[in-house]
């Protein structure tokens, strides 16, 4: 496994910044989801640093639907980044924390009237239109609850990224947003720009999830320039922001190869400033939302190791107490993690296991065929890289409750998650 920053090794055992995992898993139970405050804070630093114009206002925003507890989000808070929020429980758990309205933008293919009147009467600043639909929708609400909101349209650009690849135009019938090869975009832009209700200033795109490619966003940056140029010829009206979305790759195992964000982002700004005076934009503010890659390496997940089993067919199954409850990721997309036992360290890994989870479906496998020091019952297994898209898609399925998750920040740990309880669980059920 590779080790984060914050991981080293003590007397044969890994550590986090000091802290022994077999203490925190004595103090906090297993599962446990362990999240790195000091090393999520320097991220957040390091892009905001990085994103910077002196052309334009340059904002981060976080995707918050990756990892959003109202612990991280007072984190947000009190940082410079925006929240990128799906839902308006997203917006509750944000203002819960105090994170400015101003500085949300809305997202997501079909808000519904109850959650854009929340949106409005909690001055959400930026609300991302995905539709025609919406944007009627969203005039109406303005009008009666005497608003104006900023709005931006999310585009599909037609560069759909995929692991090292992208496909051009090939993403026509997304799910999300306008594509830009319709011809009939630019009525409802020009009606939009013309809206009494809506303070229309730009586009929004997002082109997909753990791209690897640089030039996949280099090429949908473009696309969104070019097109913003085409609109204003074609509508006469100022295009002034756009937001350029997340997706930026990360490290889950030897075959993830992400690129270097600290390098990336001044070269990605450098191209924007150059193309946009090209085209003769005059953008006042831009706009990136990862989610994932400012999360994900702060967040680990630590089971205690169960029962052991081989299969007549010569498997290893190694069972842990948690497994598709907490990390949905790999029955749901075959996401691949590393991992280690934590109390074995630096003893040789000689045995090919596959580690299991405890839910009624054979695809509640963390991890196929990973070579690891032989187990016992009682031993530590840590997963690294299960900061972002653990938590947030974490279900009770069979009735296994949802981990508690700690904060390491340095020499402090404290709980930010309470463990789950039955009675939880059951607090919404009647007779
Ligand atoms: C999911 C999503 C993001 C963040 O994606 P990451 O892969 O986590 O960086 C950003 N913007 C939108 C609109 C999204 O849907």
């Amino acid at each position: 496994m590779k080790l984060e920053t914050y991981q080293n090794i003590v007397n044969g055992e890994l550590v986090h910044s000091g802290h022994s995992y077999q203490e925190l898993a004595n103090q906090y139970g297993t599962p446990l989801y362990i999240f790195d405050e000091a090393s999520f804070r320097k991220r957040i630093e390091s892009y905001t640093a990085n994103f910077h114009s002196d052309l334009f206002e340059t904002q981060v925003l976080f995707a918050s639907k990756s990892l959003l507890t109202k612990a991280i989000a007072k984190i947000i808070a009190i940082s410079p980044l925006g929240q990128d929020v799906v839902s308006a429980g997203e917006i509750f758990v944000g203002l819960a924390a105090g994170v400015k309205p101003d500085k949300m933008y809305f997202h997501g293919n079909n808000k519904s009237d109850e959650e854009l009147v929340y949106a409005l009467q909690n001055e959400v600043g930026t609300i991302v239109i995905d539709n025609r639909m919406e944007a009627s929708r969203l005039e109406q609400i303005a009008e009666k609850l005497n608003k104006r909101p900023k709005v931006l349209l999310r585009i599909n650009p037609g560069v759909e990224a995929h692991t090292h690849q992208y496909i051009q135009t090939a993403s026509l019938d997304s799910k999300f947003g306008e594509s830009i090869f319709d011809e009939q975009i630019f009525e409802f832009i020009t009606q939009l720009h013309e809206s009494q209700f809506l303070n229309f200033v730009g586009f929004h795109s997002h082109i997909g999830s753990q791209v690897f490619d640089r030039e996949s966003f280099f090429k949908a940056s473009l696309a969104m320039m070019e097109f913003a140029q085409t609109s204003q010829e074609k509508t006469k009206y100022r295009i002034t922001e756009i937001n350029f979305g997340g997706g930026f790759g990360v490290y889950y195992t030897k075959e993830d190869q992400p690129f270097e964000m600290a390098e990336f982002l001044p070269e990605f700004v450098q191209n924007i400033e150059k193309e946009s005076v090209r085209l003769g934009l005059k953008l006042n503010k831009i706009c990136i939302e990862p989610g994932r890659s400012l999360v994900n390496a702060s967040g680990s997940t630590l089971y205690r190791i169960g029962d052991l089993k081989d299969t007549v067919s010569g498997k290893h199954y190694l069972f842990v107490d948690g497994g598709m409850s907490d990390n949905i990721r790999p029955a749901l997309y075959q996401a691949q993690y590393e991992a280690a036992i934590t109390n074995k360290i630096t003893e040789p890994a000689t045995i090919e296991y596959t580690v299991a989870g405890k839910a009624c479906e054979s695809g509640d496998k963390l991890i196929e065929n990973i070579t690891l020091p032989q187990a016992i019952t009682g031993d530590l297994l840590l997963v690294n890289g299960t900061g972002a898209y653990n938590y947030t898609m974490a279900s009770n399925y069979n009735r296994l409750a949802r981990p508690a998750m700690i904060h390491i920040d340095g020499a402090h740990h404290r709980l930010t998650v309470k463990r789950e309880t039955f009675e939880d669980m059951m607090k919404n059920e009647l007779d």
